[in-house]
């Protein structure tokens, strides 16, 4: 399989680019991400021209619109910064990135809960890198993750189900790039979707069975944005529950009394937090295989992602 091309923090591959002459090399990225993910780094600082080692900065003033100044001389990096950021992540267009991995608390790399500084020198957790800011901006439907929150496996599982998915996407969108296309792909994440949000699932169900007389680039458009939204909400325990219930129910004539309890059971069991999700959905792909269930099998819930991410292995 291709691999998919995953904008990244210079720093979290192991270039020595940071303030202080070193790396924060990332061993989940390098090692297993690296397999499926193919890497565009980018430095703002060191690309802006800081160079390495370098005095360091932060975000200071309005958390909604912060400065970016050098801490000891006060120099207002801001506008050249603000400058860089666009034509680079511009210029990102041409890679046709999948995603991103920012460096986590970084002023300028920094997703979430950046410090900004007040002018009394007062930190608060409000901020956002610029180069960051910029990036989610410009691309607001690409799944954008810092590397410390991949530590999460809900949300390391979420954040890779999106690049997978924008992927296949995309895929359909040069293979099979027609009305059919789109309606195959809907069938395909129907439970998908359902596991982040029936709401949305419904939603672009009537999108997709409306579309007749509406121009196939403006759906597209529409769908995708309800894509990208409905995968960033969370899947629950109750709503994966609710999905397995669904999908139980497609054995209801083939399974004898024994096997359906085992498998109520093992949804049981998920429910409670004593088996992983993996467990009741390998049970299912391996009725799905011995009843040959064709409408099940093309379903990417049942295998979200390479078996070696090790998806929905986790209790959480
Ligand atoms: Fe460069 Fe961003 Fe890493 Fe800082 S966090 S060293 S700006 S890549």
């Amino acid at each position: 399989m291709e691999k998919i091309r995953i904008g990244i923090s210079s720093c979290l591959l192991g270039a020595k680019v940071r303030f202080d002459g070193q790396h924060k090399q990332d061993s989940y990225i390098t090692g297993t991400l690296s397999h499926w993910f193919e890497f565009v780094p980018v430095c703002p600082e060191v690309e802006l021209g800081l160079g390495i080692p370098r005095e360091t900065i932060r975000l200071e003033g309005d958390p909604e619109n912060p400065r970016l100044v050098k801490t000891k001389s006060g120099e207002d990096l801001t506008d050249s910064m603000k400058a860089y950021c666009r034509k680079r992540v511009a210029a990102l267009s041409k890679e046709e990135l999948g995603g991103y991995i920012l460096k986590s608390r970084s002023p300028s790399c920094g997703m979430e809960r950046v410090k900004v500084y007040s002018k009394k020198g007062m930190p608060s957790n409000k901020g956002r890198g610029i180069y960051a800011d910029e990036l989610v901006k410009r691309f607001p439907l690409i799944p954008v993750e810092e590397e410390g929150r991949l530590n999460d496996p809900a949300l390391r599982e979420r954040f890779i189900e999106q690049v997978f998915t924008l992927q296949r996407w995309r895929r359909m969108l040069q293979e099979s790039n027609t009305r059919g296309g789109l309606v195959k792909f809907h069938e395909q994440h129907k439970y998908l979707l359902m596991a982040h949000s029936v709401q949305y699932y419904r939603a672009m169900g009537r999108l997709v069975a409306e579309m007749k007389g509406m121009k196939l680039a403006t759906v597209q458009e529409e769908y995708l944005e309800m894509l990208m939204s409905a995968l960033r909400l969370r899947a629950t325990t109750a709503k994966h529950v609710n999905v397995l219930q669904h999908l139980t129910g497609y054995f209801k004539k083939q399974l004898n009394s024994d096997e359906k309890q085992e498998l109520q059971e093992t949804v049981a069991a998920y429910k409670s937090g004593h088996f992983p999700l993996i467990v009741p959905v390998t049970l299912l792909n391996h009725y799905i295989r011995k009843y040959d269930e064709s409408y099940l099998k093309q379903q990417v819930y049942l295998k979200p992602g390479p078996t070696e991410l090790r998806l929905r292995n986790q209790i959480y």
